[in-house]
């Protein structure tokens, strides 16, 4: 699967071209299956109009953290983000939800993407993906490709 979408940005304080390479590093991989099927995405994003926009804002706290739509195609990063910061965000215009829980001062850390922060891209987020996009992985595995260039699905 390959996923290629063009990033706006609006504010300053973020290298930008540093931000849009993190979807590649933190998504991009071959990937197994719950099922035990193979598959790969290829993960890309540029500087273009159309279908993700980033406003970089003045961080409000030290601890204060980016946040973006699920499901839609805004992203509001600030200026504290670290390099995975887009890739995570991202993952939520794309549709996936968190996986850590937290609440009551209780924080649950867990592995991948969108657990932890810092963590590449796990299998079942992958599988996760892959499916909300190009449908269930069949037996024999399936490698579809899905351009979001300029157009983010809705
Ligand atoms: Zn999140």
């Amino acid at each position: 699967m390959g996923i290629d979408v063009a990033v706006s940005f609006s504010g300053t304080g973020l290298d930008s071209s540093v931000i849009v390479s993190g979807l590649s590093s933190y998504v991009s991989g071959s990937y197994t299956s719950p099922e035990g099927i193979g598959f790969t995405i290829d993960a890309n994003a540029h500087l273009g109009i159309g279908g993700i926009a980033v406003q970089v804002l003045p961080a409000p706290s030290e601890d204060a953290r980016s946040f973006a739509e699920v499901g839609g195609t805004n992203i509001t990063l600030y200026d504290n983000a670290d390099p995975w910061t887009f890739a995570h965000e991202a993952q939520h215009n794309f549709g996936l939800d968190d996986t850590y829980l937290e609440g009551d001062g209780i924080f649950i850390s867990t592995p991948g993407l969108m657990g932890t922060y810092g963590d590449h891209m796990i299998n079942r987020e992958a599988t996760r993906l892959f499916e909300t996009y190009c449908g269930p992985l069949d037996a024999t595995g399936s490698f579809n490709y899905v351009s979001f260039d300029s157009t983010l699905p809705g």
